[in-house]
């Protein structure tokens, strides 16, 4: 045990006060017992020094209760068509989720604030799509991120908790991805890391083998992969995520299993690592 932190009291030090954007899959909220899992570890992260902001989306939740509303959920090339029941069923399922997230942390002794309008949206046209023009609904692509307001949360040290639907600017609300929305707050934030928590053990080499996770790749390769399509859909999504991250800057991307006890822990804080490392520049890939 003494060992143990003795190891991790290099990477304690490296992360002290580094700003680390945290996105949450829905799946990963699916359950009390998850939720509990994923606030025992961040809660632990923000006791040893990190600067958290989360964001977390809904899907699956979403779903059912959009189902629950009397409508069943389209996706088109894997986006979701936001329509303004789909739109009210993604707004009950985060607001949930954010709650229960919140409860959560707050009993192990960590603060959330919900921050989800330190972000703005404008509406998305209609575009085309593998299939035919599409007008996505009420869906939007981040215009504005009020970093400073996130900074006062955090320097109060509070975690800023952000999920969709964000304010359009003239009193309504947009849907937006939450992985996409996750990278534009690590950017606008400069933040040190972007970790994405999500149900597999990270990128896998081959998507049907549930063991193949890659434990580090570049950026480069990554896209490569996403070309060949044995990166495909919701990480499809998390690829562009991971891209426009990296272009506005940020360093480190790294995707993690939140459905387990201690992943994103042992990612963080050991040098084994639990999950995928992308980084910028492929001569930075270890041999
Ligand atoms: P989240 O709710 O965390 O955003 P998504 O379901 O949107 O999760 O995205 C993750 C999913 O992407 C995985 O569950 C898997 O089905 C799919 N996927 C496709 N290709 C890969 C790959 N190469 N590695 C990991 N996941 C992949
Ligand atoms: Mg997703």
């Amino acid at each position: 045990m003494s060992l143990d932190l003795i190891r991790a009291s290099a990477h304690v030090r490296e992360h002290q006060a580094k700003t680390f954007v945290v996105k949450v899959g829905g799946a990963c909220l699916a359950k009390p017992r998850y939720v509990r899992r994923v606030a025992e570890q961040l809660a632990c992260a923000h006791a040893l020094g990190a600067r958290l902001v989360l964001v977390h989306g809904a899907g699956p939740q979403a779903n059912e209760c959009q189902r629950d509303l009397g409508e069943e959920p389209v996706f088109v090339d894997g986006r979701r068509v936001t329509t303004p029941t789909a739109l009210e069923a993604l707004t009950k399922s985060t607001r949930a989720l954010s709650r229960a997230l919140s409860e959560a942390l707050e009993a192990r002794g960590s603060a959330a604030q919900p921050n989800s309008d330190c972000v703005s949206a404008t509406r998305r046209p209609p575009m085309q799509t593998s299939e035919a023009e599409v007008d996505f609904g009420l869906v939007g692509d981040i215009q504005s991120v009020d970093a400073d307001a996130v900074e006062q949360a955090l320097d109060a040290g509070m975690i800023p908790l952000v999920a969709p639907p964000v304010p359009d600017g003239s009193g309504g609300h947009l849907n937006v991805n939450a992985d996409l929305l996750a990278a534009e707050l690590a950017v606008g934030l400069g933040a040190a890391k972007l970790v994405l928590l999500t149900s597999t053990a990270g990128i896998l080499a081959d998507p049907n083998d549930p063991h193949s996770a890659i434990s580090v790749l570049s950026l480069s390769e990554l896209l490569e992969k996403r070309e060949e399509g044995t990166v495909a859909g919701g990480m499809h999504v998390k690829t562009s995520a991971i891209e426009a991250a990296m272009s506005g800057g940020v360093e480190r991307v790294h995707v993690v299993n939140g459905m387990d006890e201690d992943s994103l822990l042992v990612e963080l804080y050991t040098n084994q690592g639990a999950g995928t490392l992308i980084l910028a520049e492929p001569e930075e890939v270890p041999a």
